[in-house]
C-alpha cells in the first residue's frame, strides 16, 4: 500500500521536469550575449546587439544601449546598458585606442507609432557625436540614420539631414536589406496555452494594445494562460484568422501590424 502511493506521488513530480528543463535551456540561451565576439560588418554587429535586447527592452518596457567599434578590421558591440526608463538610454563613453563607429539602442514597448521612428532627439545625438545610430523599435524594425557629419561631402546638399534606412522590416512585414524579422522568431515558432517567457510577455501587451475587445486587459505577466487563450481566439476571429489560439507567424504578423 505505501508503496504503492509513493510510487504515484513520484509520477507527478517527475513530469514538470521536461518543461522546467526548456524553460532554463531558454533561460540560458536568452542569457548568451555575443557582446565583444567579431563581427565582418557593423550592420550584422548592431543587428545581432539589437536583437539581443528585444525582448528584454520589450516586455520590461526599457531602453537598452550600447556602442559598435572597429579594432583590427573587425566589428564589435559593447554589452547593452540601461537606464530601467522607457524613454532614455545611455551607450556609453566612446571607447579609446578603436575606431567608434556608433550606438545602438532599442525603443521601449509601448507601441506608440513615434516609436517605430528613429526620433529628432536621436539625430541630434547622431549629429552631436558623429556616431551612427542603429535603432530596433517595438515592433522589431531595425534602422540606422548615419549623421550630416559623416555623410561623404558633396552628397548631401546644404541643410538636409542624415541618410536614414531601413536595415530590416519589423514583425508587420514587408522585406528589406536584411530580410524579414528572421532573428526575432523562427518561421515556425509557435506561442501557445502553457507558455512562458518573454516573448509571451510582448504579445500579451500587444494584445492589450489592439482593440477592439469584449475581454478585460491582460496582465502582461509572460503565462499564457487562459485569460490570454481566449485574447487570442478573440483576436483570431476579429481578423479572419484560423482560430486556433496559437500564435503562430500570420497572427503575429497581425498583432504587429501598424493602426
Ligand atoms: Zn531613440
Amino acid at each position: 500500500m505505501r508503496r504503492a502511493a509513493m510510487t504515484q506521488r513520484d509520477v507527478p513530480v517527475l513530469e514538470p521536469i521536461v518543461p522546467h528543463v526548456k524553460r532554463v535551456l531558454e533561460a540560458f540561451l536568452q542569457n548568451l550575449s555575443r557582446a565583444g565576439f567579431p563581427f565582418q560588418s557593423a550592420d550584422i554587429a548592431a543587428i545581432t546587439a539589437l536583437d539581443e535586447i528585444y525582448y528584454k527592452s520589450v516586455a520590461n518596457n526599457w531602453e537598452f544601449a550600447g556602442r559598435i567599434f572597429k579594432r583590427s578590421g573587425k566589428y564589435f558591440y559593447t554589452s547593452p546598458r540601461t537606464l530601467k526608463s522607457s524613454r532614455e538610454s545611455d551607450p556609453g563613453l566612446k571607447l579609446p585606442n578603436v575606431e567608434n563607429i556608433g550606438t545602438y539602442h532599442s525603443h521601449a514597448g509601448q507601441f506608440l507609432p513615434t516609436d517605430e521612428l528613429v526620433s529628432p532627439k536621436d539625430k541630434l545625438k547622431a549629429e552631436l557625436g558623429k556616431d551612427v545610430s542603429y535603432v530596433i523599435t517595438p515592433r522589431g524594425k531595425i534602422m540606422k540614420y548615419i549623421p550630416i557629419s559623416l555623410s561623404p561631402p558633396g552628397t548631401k546638399p546644404p541643410g538636409s539631414l542624415g541618410h536614414e534606412e531601413v536595415l530590416r522590416q519589423g514583425l508587420g512585414g514587408g522585406a528589406s536589406k536584411f530580410g524579414f524579422h528572421q532573428q526575432l522568431f523562427s518561421p515556425r515558432e509557435l506561442q501557445k496555452y502553457g507558455d512562458r517567457g518573454d516573448t509571451i510577455k510582448v504579445v500579451q501587451m500587444l494584445l492589450n494594445k489592439r482593440p477592439p475587445s469584449a475581454l478585460a486587459l491582460l496582465v502582461p505577466d509572460g503565462i499564457f494562460g487562459a485569460k490570454t487563450l481566449a485574447r487570442v481566439t478573440e483576436f483570431q476571429t476579429l481578423h479572419q484568422l484560423a482560430r486556433d489560439g496559437i500564435v503562430g507567424p500570420l497572427t503575429r504578423r497581425s498583432l504587429f501590424k501598424m493602426g
